[in-house]
């Protein structure tokens, strides 16, 4: 009993780290989760990656994910697929974060 006791603990935890990224609203909720946000440039491929908390000190706590905007530093576009993930604190990966800058135009 008492391993598909641990089994249906597991199961419940993934489903909800799923719900919960697919759900997620605001920046503060990301922070929450430790997440980081991954704005992919559509034209080029190339790939930002930002902590979820300096965006949310940059956009606004209750700023979407979704919505944020990126420009593309390689291509200047501004075409991009957002996406958020956990943040891996693996020290053996790498994981090269970028700071939110405003660029004025
Ligand atoms: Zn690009």
């Amino acid at each position: 009993m008492a391993n598909s006791a641990l089994w249906v603990d597991v199961v419940l935890h993934s489903f909800h780290s799923f719900v919960m990224v697919g759900n997620l609203r605001t920046l503060a909720e990301a922070v929450r989760h430790n997440m980081v946000v991954v704005a992919a440039c559509r034209p080029c491929g190339r790939e930002g990656r930002f902590l979820a908390r300096d965006l949310a000190q940059y956009k606004g706590w209750n700023a979407s994910p979704w919505k944020l905007k990126f420009r593309c530093s390689a291509c200047d576009g501004t075409e991009m697929k957002v996406t958020c993930e956990l943040f891996d604190l693996d020290p053996r990966s790498v994981q090269v974060i970028w700071k939110p800058i405003e660029i004025k135009r």
